[in-house]
């Protein structure tokens, strides 16, 4: 390599202090563009102080004449701010104390004999701090457990790396003992540019990543309930199909629809019918599975669809029906007695739609309408799958009780239904 092209510290400093100084102004654009994620703001103030910082530290004394010390602290403030910025993006508690620590420790102990300015220990000391505040970077990533779009590992290697290469030379002094005088500095540099972008990037990456969720969250949820919408729910539904019939086994899809809807709007108003809308939807979550899917069709109109023959589903509609009737006694102070009637379809075959156990489940809803409503109806057995629904009731060795059990529910109403 010819001499003009060899990579100095000064060049690299220059060249880190302006992509510092770059990025911490894109960030900072981006938080004032967004303003809806606040640790923008830090991680693009902690930029732009560490930009400041290594400059006044690499500058000659006399252009601003401040001592190394403090811009060494400045360096510090930066690190402990990137960190409390990560706190904050993860909704935890910032630590305004731990920030500052690094450097309130720094400016106490360099006035230690031993740690004046060119001594290796005060080196060691500023990369042990340096160390420190990283691997706590690493610690916030990586206790993050939800799920992301980019790869949290690669999010958590980087500021390990940074600060495994930072402590590296105070494990090598023991074999060489001027390794602070040698070309490590330039390794420092290098290291330390590349290590600015790549932190931009993780946190650059981790807003984009929380767009992308708060985007397509508002895009499958029904705003009244929070529960899934029609076209969220079908999607869920058509996956949950098909793996059940995958296996051989069925599904059942429950149909609500809440019994003389508009006349409690005409009676207590258009916000009661939106708490009762909301009630109902709280009582379809706390009375369904983890594992079942719940879904606001629209109006007042929603949907479960569980991975069950039609016995389970019958209880499941079952428990339902008493919890609303429970549930829906007394509305935003107002006796509003509110109830829910249901149809229930089930399928074993692979072949069957989505929009035909709707159909049949909207059949059976309607003779529960029909029947005196607060109660819920089974749709007939589908054409020409007696066969497979046998075969399952076999193999889940429950044939007789099974078979006996849903000949009852098919017939009227149980006595707990009104
Ligand atoms: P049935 O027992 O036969 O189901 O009678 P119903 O009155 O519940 O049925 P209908 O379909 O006649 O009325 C549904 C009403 O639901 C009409 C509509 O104004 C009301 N509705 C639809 N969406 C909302 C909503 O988001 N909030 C409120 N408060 N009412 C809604
Ligand atoms: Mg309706
Ligand atoms: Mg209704």
């Amino acid at each position: 390599m010819s001499q003009a092209a060899a990579l100095d510290f000064p060049t690299l400093t220059f060249a880190t202090v302006c992509m510092a100084g770059f990025l911490g102004a894109f960030l900072l654009i981006n938080w004032v563009q967004q303003r809806d994620i606040a640790a923008l703001a830090w991680w693009g103030s902690a930029y732009l102080i560490g930009a400041a910082a290594i400059s006044l530290w690499s500058a000659p004394d006399q252009l601003f004449n401040v001592p190394a010390v403090y811009a060494e602290a400045l360096i510090f403030v930066a690190c402990g701010m990137f960190w409390n910025g990560l706190r904050l993006f993860h909704g935890r508690e910032m630590r305004l104390s731990f920030s500052v620590a690094g450097a309130g420790g720094w400016l106490v102990l360099t006035q230690w004999p031993g740690l004046e300015e060119g001594s290796p220990h005060r080196v060691a000391l500023g990369i042990v701090i340096v160390a420190i505040y990283t691997f706590f970077m690493a610690f916030e990533l990586g206790r993050e457990r939800r799920r992301s779009l980019y790869s949290r590992k690669a999010a958590v290697a980087v500021p390990l790396l940074h600060a495994s290469i930072f402590l590296m030379p105070l494990g090598l002094r023991a074999w060489y003992p001027d390794v602070f005088a040698t070309r490590w500095q330039i390794v420092f540099a290098i290291e330390t540019m590349i290590y600015t972008v790549g932190t931009a990037i993780i946190v650059l990456l981790m807003v984009k990543d929380r767009h992308v969720h708060f985007y397509r969250k508002a895009a499958t949820t029904d705003h009244l309930t929070g529960l899934l919408n029609r076209g969220a729910f079908l999607d869920a539904a058509r996956r949950m199909h098909k793996t059940q019939s995958a296996r051989s086994e069925p599904v059942t899809l429950l149909m609500f629809d809440l019994d003389k809807f508009k006349s409690i709007n005409d009676r207590f108003g258009h916000a009661v019918g939106d708490s009762a809308l909301k009630i109902f939807a709280r009582v379809l979550q706390e009375s369904t599975r983890g594992s079942d899917i719940v879904g606001r069709l629209g109006g007042e109109e929603f949907v479960a669809m569980v991975p069950e023959a039609m016995d389970d589903a019958c209880i499941v509609a079952e428990r339902l029906r008493v919890n609303f009737q429970d549930a829906g006694v007394v509305i935003d102070h107002a006796a509003v007695g509110a109830t829910v009637s249901s149809g229930l379809a089930t399928t074993y075959r692979s072949e069957a739609t989505i929009d035909s156990l709707l159909l049949r489940a909207d059949e059976a809803l309607y003779r529960a309408k029909n029947g005196g409503r607060n109660r819920f109806e089974a749709a007939e057995e589908e054409p020409g799958s007696e066969a497979s629904r046998v075969r399952w009731l076999e193999r889940n060795k429950r044939a007789d009780g099974r078979i006996g059990r849903f000949a009852a529910r098919r017939g009227p109403q149980p006595a707990t239904a009104s």
